[in-house]
């Protein structure tokens, strides 16, 4: 089964309006370096205009995805982004439940399941993040708690839902430490999410979905971790600030 690799930068709440319209020029003018390879930006939702407006500019295919959205479609949610408000802007791809949102914002796997569901609803591609903490790395409690992160996320989705989505596996300890997951740490999860998919859907189904590694991912780890048979891309943090770092990383995957 051949899967689109996909390399998606979270650029988190960095960088300003001028940086970002440079990034995106920079990242679009080299696209071409890694054509084969799916590539999304998500910078701060008030920056998804002029990021999208650089990416038409330059008659890019690089697609937009925002960071992080409310279940709701309107109403009195101060401060919230909603899901019609990324898709008017062009985002075609969000993030939910990045462990940030999930230890510094309390997002649990229910609320994440209800984004999950309202990303579909819009039309928007859900990039759903599960990963483990150290101690729970440490307690032998990697596979029962991306188990239930992944179920619960996803719980009530249709197979044709489920084969719409990107999953990333970020284990918590590698996300902006310099550790990385060796390739066959990864392999282990990314191969267990795609058997919990196939219960959840079909072992067909499962087969089509893309499965990210993310934390540390650089231009000089991304090739082995991209050797492995499910691992289908990148959610790249620190490194997708950069444009050489971030095609670096794109083109491991190519
Ligand atoms: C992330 O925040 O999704 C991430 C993977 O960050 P970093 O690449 O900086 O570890």
């Amino acid at each position: 089964m051949s899967r689109t690799a996909i390399v998606a930068g979270n650029w988190k709440m960095n960088l300003d309006r001028a940086k970002a319209r440079e990034l995106t020029a920079a990242i679009a003018a080299r696209r071409g370096e890694a054509a084969a390879v799916e590539l999304v930006l998500c910078p701060p939702a008030l920056y998804a205009e002029t990021v999208g407006t650089a990416l038409a500019a330059a008659k890019s295919d690089v697609a937009l995805g925002g960071q992080n959205m409310h279940d709701k479609a309107s109403g009195a949610f101060t401060g919230e982004v909603a899901p019609p408000m990324l898709v008017d802007l062009g985002c075609r791809y969000v993030i939910l439940g990045h462990s940030e949102r999930r230890t510094l914002f309390g997002e649990t796997d229910a609320i994440v399941n209800a984004k999950t569901k309202a990303a579909l609803a819009a039309g928007l591609t859900p990039i759903v993040c599960v990963g483990e903490t150290l101690e729970e790395r440490e307690g032998n409690r990697t596979e029962a708690v991306v188990t239930t992160q992944v179920n619960g996320s996803l719980a009530g989705l249709s197979p044709a839902d489920v084969e719409k989505i990107v999953i990333a596996y970020e284990p918590v300890w590698a996300i902006g430490t310099g550790k990385v997951a060796t390739p066959q740490q990864a392999q282990e999860v990314h191969a267990l999410i795609r058997r919990l998919l196939a219960e959840l859907s079909s072992p067909a189904v499962a087969a089509k979905v893309r499965l990210q590694y993310g934390g540390s991912v650089k231009p000089d780890n991304a090739a082995d971790l991209a050797a492995q048979p499910d691992i289908d891309g990148a959610l790249v943090g620190g490194a997708s600030l950069k444009a050489d770092d971030f095609l670096g990383i794109a083109k491991a995957f190519a």
